[in-house]
């Protein structure tokens, strides 16, 4: 049995950067994850400004955003009459005010800026085809069980094995995660140039009723990605690879302003994903063992968070095990602010689907707000964006 000083288990968002940042702070890491490759597959994501920072600390920012596109605002809609309920400037204002970019990024795209980087920082550290069942703490570490039988013996162990984690069972009520009821339709069109005309450059989220929709461009703005959420009983499954019709999709959004519209004639596959929710455990650790990223508290998308959380909890966690050996000061961190993302992400799902009145309605007071105070919506980002994990927890002092 080998005996690397940190097993993380998950090569995700969250386990991939929990790699670099352990390297960064001169521990062993290995990285197990059960897929045989690296998914190609996958749609947009959204990376805040809050994980930018991140990606700043493990000298990733340039590449991240190289392949990724800095939108010029993020916007809050009507679906249907396109009206701007607000508009706070991202680009160099969004920088210049939360400290990092706000990047609009394939996920494929970024999977591949932290593994190539993790390839070239530490050959052979992530080990594919590799699946944790379960594990038992020792003495003096942990053995991590896989499903073909093999032990894995770590002093310290990081589960960022997604909301359906193997490794948190012991850390809470055992709860499985249950369809919200919501599923996404996700759909990418290639944007000419009537359409980069017709739908503006900002990260978008178009508001019900009953329905929501998130529009962004990806990289040098030739493609846009569409998210749009519908209530729909009859559960469905998570994944990339389910697909829907986009028929469909321009049903659900029937009546939804032009760009939307016209994103969806554009459109030339749609796939489907059912968004799972479940508590979050009462502990993000457990001894010589800690949850992060959707293994810790799985988000919602209504925040467009999750990936961006995922990147704030490797952080301090290689941090709370680099400084103190253990995982503590992690917990002590994350918790809090993963509950508030968690619970902001909840309401907006609600809020975004204006369940009892027409959407423009519903934010009436918002778009007063907007328009008599703009200062007043962009401080209500800033908890979120301007937050900098990295800041006083310096990964090699
Ligand atoms: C529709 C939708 C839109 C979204 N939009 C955004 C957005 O704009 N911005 C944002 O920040 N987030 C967004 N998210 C959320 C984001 O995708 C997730 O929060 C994020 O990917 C979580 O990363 P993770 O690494 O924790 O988990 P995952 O991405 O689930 O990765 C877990 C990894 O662990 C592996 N694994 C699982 N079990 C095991 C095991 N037992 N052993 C070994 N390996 C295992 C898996 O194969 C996988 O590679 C969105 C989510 C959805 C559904």
């Amino acid at each position: 049995m080998s005996k690397p000083r940190l097993l993380i288990c998950g090569g995700g968002i969250a386990g991939l950067t929990a790699a670099l940042c352990a390297l960064k702070a001169g521990l062993e890491p290995l990285v197990i994850e059960r897929a045989e490759t690296l998914s190609e597959v996958g749609a947009g994501l959204q990376v805040g400004a809050n994980a930018m920072k991140v990606m700043a600390g493990l000298g990733l920012d340039e590449a991240v955003r190289a392949a990724g596109h800095v939108p010029e605002a993020l916007e809050l809609r009507d679906g249907e009459s396109g009206r701007v309920i607000f508009s706070v400037p991202a680009g160099e204002a969004g920088r210049a005010r939360w400290g990092g970019w706000h990047v609009n990024i394939r996920r494929a795209a970024l999977q591949q800026v932290l593994a190539s980087a993790l390839q070239h920082r530490a050959p052979g550290v992530l080990r594919l085809g590799a699946e944790a069942v379960d594990y038992t703490e020792m003495a003096d570490g942990v053995v991590v069980e896989l499903a073909d039988g093999e032990c894995i013996e770590a002093q310290a162990v990081i589960a960022a094995d997604g909301i359906h984690s193997a490794l948190r069972r012991r850390f809470a009520s055992g709860k499985h995660p249950e369809y919200t009821g919501h599923t996404a339709l996700r759909v990418m069109a290639e944007a000419d140039d009537a359409l980069r005309v017709l739908v503006p450059d900002a990260s978008i989220a178009w508001a019900g009723p009953k329905r929501h929709a998130v529009t962004y461009y990806l990289h040098d703005r030739r493609v846009i990605n569409f998210v749009g959420v519908v209530e729909q009983a009859a559960p469905v499954p998570e994944g990339w690879h389910t697909e829907a019709s986009l028929a469909e999709a321009r049903a659900a959004f029937a009546g939804f302003a032009e760009p939307v519209a016209a994103i969806l004639e554009a459109a030339s596959e749609a796939r489907r994903w059912g968004l799972y929710d479940r508590p979050p455990p009462s502990r993000l650790a457990r001894g010589p063992v800690a949850v992060i990223g959707d293994a810790a508290v799985p988000m919602p998308p209504f925040m467009a968070q999750g990936a961006s959380f995922a990147m704030e909890c490797a952080w301090a966690s290689v941090w709370s095990l680099a400084t103190a050996g253990g995982f503590a000061a992690y917990e002590k961190a994350m918790a809090v602010r993963g509950g508030r993302i968690l619970e902001t992400a909840r309401r907006n799902g609600r809020f975004f689907h204006g369940k009892s009145l027409p959407a423009l309605a519903g934010y009436a007071p918002v778009r007063l707000a907007a328009n008599l105070s703009p200062g007043f919506i962009k401080q209500r980002f800033d908890w979120i964006y301007g937050y900098d994990v990295t800041a006083g927890r310096a990964l090699d002092a």
